[in-house]
């Protein structure tokens, strides 16, 4: 299938790959996206798809989760887009592609069109499916499915081939204008790369075998652990090899993982010596949602935060002009252009990051199961990662508290009696909670051990019987917490319960012979801790992210 005007130059040269979600996510900047995602639980979600799929296969006709792909020639480039289409129907008189998106958002709130990027992913599903099978018309159907209450609302829309055809084009169009500007502003880079000399007279002594062993574990694929001894210059032996190893094309963009902020601005500085030379590096610092906020409230939900409002249809073209006037990304310039622009500069960060060559941060935006960048680390056609982790030993023990979880009685106590009268079910999810708390308290029996004047027990064995309060917990507070809710004392505690009780059963999922159960106190200050005694597994596989 040809796209593009048969006059425009082809360049065999350029081929690229992505998927319906990413170019939707790209090209259509949909505010009711933000919302409605935000806090989607994916695993949520695709087991509602799974209940809706069995009921559909009952009534005949219909492939639930179909893989879509086709290769298109457009703007003198090779595109190929492919993804999972939810269902098809085929029925005698029409094809009917299904898309499902499952609602925190009441039903009654959903309308024919609530989200024109749910009906845009739909529409290139139809299209992949048009060509593929040359099909010339074909119906989309918008499915948000209510799972609590199990309740379904469908919108149908048909399009000709010809019409998806040109709807497809508007969202490729900037997509491929970006993914050249990208091209351009890397042979710009990788000049500026080249041209960098170390940036001292000598090495100093342990320096280059430093920075030789970089390099050399970048081409190879390989891991490298550092011991070196204060002052031999870390950060430059290894930040200057990196460097060198990107703009040959040997990894496609670099993380500097911090423990402390202080050791952040060690990074910076070193990147501006090189930049002093005439290095071209767009490089981010990132820098922690609650430290950048501009919002008094710290709400992100829509209507409690002007800076997030309206964010999607403005950000981009805030963030093409920013990468035009700069190329470092400090705390501050974030700062001044939330302020300027009246806009979220914790998300503008995030959106920056995409089109950045170095990303400085804390470990947690790597490593920590709730916090780590799902957009560069949860893709499956990944990019070339090389990750450089400033003071390793620090990471072991910041992962044992990123592993672990913990639940006590005191908090749900609390939490209990603020919402008991407003939010009945949540509170009964709650008081449930606590019941089979004391269960296992009463099963812990006495404690025996003592440490710090602290009595305690341990244990080998998940506590699999909080499995299902926890999941009743989060499927009943889950609409509150996404939905629209009145500011009330109890808010910020229950929200944040609600985070910390989902942890809390994702770290029991993975509970294993690296875990210990630990008991402390009693009845009201009873607290059961999961602890991640060796996160290595844990750290392996995001490690396995990167080169
Ligand atoms: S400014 Fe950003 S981080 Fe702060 S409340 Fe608004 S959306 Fe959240």
């Amino acid at each position: 299938e040809t796209l593009s005007n048969q006059s425009e130059p082809f360049n065999e040269s350029l081929r690229l790959k992505t998927s319906v979600r990413n170019l939707v996510a790209f090209s259509v900047k949909d505010d009711a996206l933000w919302s409605f995602t935000s806090y989607r639980l994916a695993n949520e979600g695709s087991l509602a798809h799974s209940q809706l799929h069995a009921i559909n296969r009952a009534k005949g006709n219909y492939v639930s989760e179909v893989h879509l792909s086709h290769s298109f020639e457009i703007m003198g480039c090779i595109l190929e887009l492919s993804g999972r289409a939810d269902g098809i129907w085929r029925l005698n008189d029409k094809v009917i592609i299904h898309e499902i998106k499952t609602s925190a958002t009441p039903l009654s709130e959903i309308h024919e069109n609530f989200s024109e990027a749910h009906w845009a992913q739909g529409k290139c599903y139809a299209y992949l499916l048009s060509v593929t099978e040359d099909i010339s018309e074909v119906t989309v159907r918008l499915t948000y499915y209510d799972r609590e209450k199990n309740e379904e609302k469908s919108f149908d829309k048909t399009f000709k081939r010809d019409r998806l055809q040109r709807f497809i084009k508007t969202l490729i169009h900037p997509y491929i204008a970006w993914v050249r500007s990208q091209e351009k502003w890397k042979a710009t880079r990788n000049i500026s790369i080249e041209n960098i000399i170390f940036p001292y007279p000598s090495y100093r002594k342990g320096q280059k075998l430093l920075a030789y062993n970089t390099y050399k574990c970048i081409e190879d694929g390989k891991r490298l652990f550092v011991q070196a001894p204060t002052g031999i210059g870390k950060t430059m032996g290894v930040l200057y090899p990196s460097i060198k190893a990107l703009g040959e094309g040997k990894v496609d963009r670099l993380f500097y993982a911090t423990a402390k902020t202080t050791t952040r601005g060690i990074a910076e500085t070193a990147y501006n010596i090189l930049a002093e030379q005439g290095l071209r590096l767009k490089v981010l610092t990132l820098t922690a949602k609650e430290k950048i906020c501009l919002n008094d409230e710290k709400n992100c939900t829509p209507d409690k935060c002007p800076f997030i409002l309206g964010y999607m249809s403005r950000s981009r073209k805030i963030v093409k002009d920013l990468l035009k006037k700069h190329d470092f990304f400090p705390r501050e310039v974030i700062t001044q252009a939330g302020l300027r622009h009246g806009i979220c500069p914790f998300e503008l960060s995030l959106d920056l990051a995409l089109s950045c060559d170095l990303i400085i941060c804390d470990y947690n935006y790597i490593f920590d199961p709730r916090v780590y960048l799902r957009r560069f680390f949860e893709q499956k056609e990944r990019e070339n990662y090389h990750i450089m982790i400033d003071e390793a030993h620090n990471l072991f023990d910041r992962a044992r508290g990123m592993y672990s979880a913990e639940l006590n009685v005191r908090l749900l106590l609390d939490i209990s009696k603020e919402i008991k009268k407003d939010l009945p079910v949540i509170n009964k999810a709650l008081i449930k909670l606590r019941k089979e708390l004391s269960v296992l308290e009463k099963q812990a029996g006495e404690l025996v051990s003592e440490a710090g004047g602290v009595k305690y027990n341990t244990g080998h064995n998940a506590p699999e019987s909080l499995k299902a309060p926890l999941g009743e917990f989060i499927t009943a507070a889950e609409s509150w917490v996404s939905g629209e809710r009145d500011e009330e004392p109890y808010t910020d505690k229950l929200v944040n319960l609600f985070f910390d009780i989902l942890h809390f059963k994702n770290i029991l999922e993975i509970y294993s012979a690296n875990y210990r159960t630990l008991i402390t106190g009693k009845k009201t200050g009873f607290s059961l801790k999961l602890v991640c005694l060796d996160p290595g597994s844990m750290l392996d596989r995001r490690m396995s992210a990167a080169k």
